[in-house]
């Protein structure tokens, strides 16, 4: 991606281990955040561009009263039949990508940021964002820290907890692909000392991508 800004960090991780919490602390260091998860909440809220295509695939039944995507009851239609989850995915991964592309574009050539921290759950498992990242960010933590977290924010049961980690990449493949890695297995502030550590590093890196860029 050729732009003002020279470096585009893929951040990702299990469910539950950390990646909003991270991405967050980014933001108020100065880093610009595309996240994919916010963008898949835009695109299924009530006036969001997937909507006709879900509407049109799966029927009114899986809307809230006020249009927007009833995401729990979505979750339940797809972990029991995979041809529902293949036509969920066909119709917001593309949609997904393109957005999210155009966002670090944007943020990009505002050129109001050192690097973009581009946030991607499935980032390894769907292969699609590599061609548009220069590194790979993971946020890593235990396996039963990931479901405490999530069963302490949500009404999931830890069998749902546990069929969600299912569907993703494992810990050790996510660890195998890293370039850079947050453990987030301690307490808030020790992983902010390692996101300060990174923020500086990715304000470097990214400096002399520019410079080489532009030799
Ligand atoms: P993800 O975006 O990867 O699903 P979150 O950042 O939402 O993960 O974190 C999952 C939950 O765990 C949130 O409620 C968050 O506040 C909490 N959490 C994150 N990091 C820690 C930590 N180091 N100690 C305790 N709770 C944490």
């Amino acid at each position: 991606m050729s732009s003002a800004v020279s470096l585009i960090v893929g951040l990702t991780g299990g469910i539950g281990s950390g990646k909003t919490s991270v991405a967050d602390r980014f933001a108020e260091l100065g880093a610009a955040v595309v996240d994919t998860d916010v963008i898949a909440h835009e695109l299924t809220s009530a006036q969001g561009a997937a909507m006709p295509a879900i509407i049109q695939t799966f029927g009114g039944g899986v809307l809230q009263k006020d249009g927007q995507l009833d995401r729990a009851a979505m979750r339940r239609l797809c972990f029991s039949d995979p041809a529902m989850r293949n036509s969920l995915e066909a119709i917001l991964h593309p949609l997904i990508r393109s957005e999210s592309v155009a966002r670090c574009r944007r943020e990009a050539n505002a050129d109001h940021a050192p690097y973009v921290l581009l946030v991607v759950p499935l980032l390894i498992e769907s292969g699609a964002y590599h061609e548009h990242i220069d590194r790979i960010l993971v946020v890593d933590c235990d396996e039963t820290q990931q479901i405490a977290r999530v069963m302490a924010r949500s009404a999931l049961s830890e069998k749902e907890v546990h069929d969600i980690m299912a569907t993703q990449a494992s810990r050790a493949q996510r660890l195998a692909v890293a370039d850079d890695v947050l453990s987030n297995t301690g307490a808030r502030d020790e992983l902010l000392i390692g996101i300060q550590a990174l923020h500086r590093r990715y304000i470097e890196l990214g400096r002399r991508a520019g410079v080489t860029e532009h030799v």
